[in-house]
């Protein structure tokens, strides 16, 4: 392991933070060290309050912050003295913890402390830093950890075993430090945790985090234990009914949508194809805090029953050993071994499988290790329980408000690089939902840098362009439930004597048969919806009242209406529903330049701003409105409604 350490960039992190700041990036960059808000770090400052006394302040990593981005807002300022007191009581039940943390941060508004201040406040130095490294997870999980760890650090670190993170660990921390540290100390390991290091400055603490880690990772190579072979495979390519097909029965299990992101590279692969894959994949996780996000064992194979009653007994048999009552989560599983499949991780949000998938990626790593210096191990049943059901996670739990209304859920948008396309995957990702966005242009491949859309660049007229794009969305969020039909073109104006065949046959072939190979295609993944699948066709007021000049398109648009019409008989069976909107007069999309507004203007002898508003309402529609009711029509309140045909257009006398 490198230090990442660079003078010139450490520079530019000023203020009394800075230097805190900027390493605390450094580790959070190395995802061997930290992942997605995993590990803290912290510093003591001496500061002057209002009546110019000095006061020693922790600050210590905030929840809700990821070390790699962290800024100096993401460290919460907390009472030193008092905070270190603290680790003195006999006992401090975990809520009152957080609650006497809660209560002597020095700034409101400031985040929460994380759960390990007191753990922070105890050690001397002015600089402590605490990841989780795989490397040093693997050797203390593999038989006598706690001596190989001694082996490699001898006076170096201050050794603890495990005991659950929270006043019990810190308190006794408190205790063991001072007597096992010496002159030589510079870290402390947590056995089947992580570790600590620390230092009179940030790059003192950083450059030991380094040092200590790597003197793992050498012990790991001396060993023979870096490097680990997988059964080499070649991807299965599972079919994507079959991914959304397992999604359901997850997402039936847990009571709600979820994404499921598969992954078949040839690590997972070769992971799951594991001849002791049994073995190796039902002892816990790499550190006890992963199991808030990923249950305490992946599923192997698909049997989703069968995986919620061995969790239902796992509850069972500990819950009794609680101090409190306790409520048991829902019994579905986070993680899936699959010989076909590879990996799947399913999450709330995409953002939460993905976080999934990198964990176990990770995990992988620290299993094989620990098993080549002679066989993994977890810990145990009961302490993973205590994490998963730890009083702090169960309090969140409850007060968790109601996430967005279409959270967990997948929606495809196609034309969806500008216009009403556009704003309808706003919409959509305001809501909660994740989004598959095709459209022809390119751009569309990086129109939103995000774990939760998926832009693909798809020629709608290309059946097999529709193909892998479907192919791409469903392994990465695991099904489609909702289909919004936008993508169209808008040829230009001609009498209907002047029509080229190209030009009918090229306005058909978008408007109408590629939307009915896309629906095709979504069918058997819409029927598995757990909410129902939910189809927005993006007609036009051209369908209830036709202009001249404007029949390509015109007669596209109304055979795409009773299209959906169809739709909505034939599939009304498979609980989908299928609705239309009618927007007219949108002006902010690619199709309306300057120049054609002032033309289409003139023609009516209007101003623009007149021809913008020429409505009932005298009001502007634009693309905004119409990807909002879009929205809407996929949600609650539309869903006793299937076929309709809902005017967006300010209000039309023809229509009415
Ligand atoms: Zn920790």
């Amino acid at each position: 392991m490198k230090s990442l350490w660079d003078d010139a960039e450490a520079a530019r992190f000023g203020g009394p933070l800075g230097p805190r700041v900027y390493t605390s990036r450094l580790l959070g960059r190395d995802k061997s060290l930290v992942l997605h808000g995993g590990g803290n770090t912290s510093v003591k400052l001496r500061e002057r309050n209002l009546f110019g006394e000095d006061e020693d302040v922790l600050y210590v990593k905030g929840s809700g912050w990821d070390l790699e981005t962290i800024e100096p807002a993401g460290f919460t300022p907390v009472a030193l003295g008092h905070v270190r007191r603290l680790a003195g009581l006999r006992s401090l039940p975990d809520p009152q913890m957080v609650n006497e943390l809660n209560t002597h941060m020095l700034r409101a508004g400031a985040p929460s402390p994380s759960v390990e201040t007191i753990l922070h406040a105890i050690l001397p130095h002015p600089y402590v830093d605490h990841t989780h490294a795989d490397a040093v997870l693997a050797v203390s999980n593999a038989p006598q950890g706690d001596k190989r760890i001694r082996d490699i650090y001898g006076e170096r670190v201050v050794v603890i075993p495990y005991i659950m993170a929270g006043f019990d660990l810190a308190a006794h921390c408190a205790r063991e430090f001072p007597k096992q540290a010496t002159g030589n100390c510079i870290g402390m390991v947590l056995l089947s945790h992580g570790i600590f290091s620390f230092g009179a400055d940030a790059r003192e603490s950083y450059e030991r985090m380094i040092e200590l880690v790597s003197m793992a990772e050498e012990y790991l190579q001396k060993k023979r234990a870096w490097h680990f072979k997988l059964p080499h495979t070649q991807p299965a390519h599972a079919k994507r009914e079959e991914i959304a097909q397992l999604r359901r029965v997850i997402a039936d299990q847990a009571g709600m949508p979820l994404i499921l992101k598969t992954n078949e590279n040839e690590k997972f692969m070769g992971f799951a194809r594991h001849p002791d894959i049994e073995r190796l994949s039902q002892k816990g996780p790499a550190t006890p805090d992963h199991v808030i996000r990923t249950k305490p064992l992946p599923m192997l194979g698909r049997d989703v029953t069968g995986y919620a009653k061995k969790y239902r007994e796992y509850f069972e048999r500990q819950a009794p050993h609680a101090k409190d009552k306790k409520t048991m989560l829902d019994a579905a599983p986070r993680m899936v071994l699959d010989p076909q499949l590879g990996f799947a991780a399913a999450g709330r949000t995409a953002r939460d499988a993905a976080i999934v998938e990198d964990l176990y990626d990770h995990t992988i790593d620290v299993i094989l290790r620990a098993e080549a210096l002679g066989g993994w191990r977890a810990v145990s049943e009961r302490d993973l329980f205590d994490i998963e059901y730890w009083d702090l996670e169960q309090a969140k739990l409850r007060k968790a408000g109601s996430p967005p209304v279409f959270t967990g859920e997948v929606a495809l948008v196609t034309g969806a690089a500008s216009g009403i396309g556009k704003a309808c995957v706003e919409s959509f990702l305001a809501r909660g939902a994740a989004v598959i966005a095709l459209d022809v242009n390119p751009a569309i491949e990086t129109l939103w840098p995000r774990v939760d859309v998926l832009g693909a660049t798809c020629d709608l007229t290309d059946a097999k362009a529709i193909e892998s794009s479907l192919d791409r969305g469903v392994r990465r969020f695991g099904g489609i439930d909702m289909l919004v039909l936008n993508a169209g073109i808008f040829p230009s104006s001609q009498p209907i004597q002047e029509i080229a065949a190209q030009t009918w046959k090229g306005t058909m072939a978008v408007n109408v048969e590629a939307n009915l190979m896309l629906m095709q295609r979504c069918h058997p993944l819409l029927k598995l919806a757990l909410r129902g699948g939910r189809i927005v066709v993006i007609g036009s007021k051209n369908v209830p009242a036709p202009g001249p000049g404007a029949a390509a398109y015109s007669a596209s648009k109304a055979a795409l209406n009773q299209l959906a019409r169809v739709a909505a008989l034939e599939w009304a069976n498979d609980g989908i529903r299928i609705n239309s909107l009618h927007p007219n007069a949108v002006y902010d999309t690619a199709l309306w330049t300057d120049e054609v507004l002032a033309s289409r203007a003139k023609a009516y002898n209007l101003t623009v701003e007149q021809y913008r508003k020429n409505n009932l309402l005298k009001q502007e529609v634009s693309s905004r409105d119409v990807a909002e009711l879009a929205a809407e029509m996929c949600g609650p309140l539309f869903a006793k409604t299937t076929a309709a045909q809902v005017p967006v257009d300010g209000g039309n006398e023809r229509v009415v």
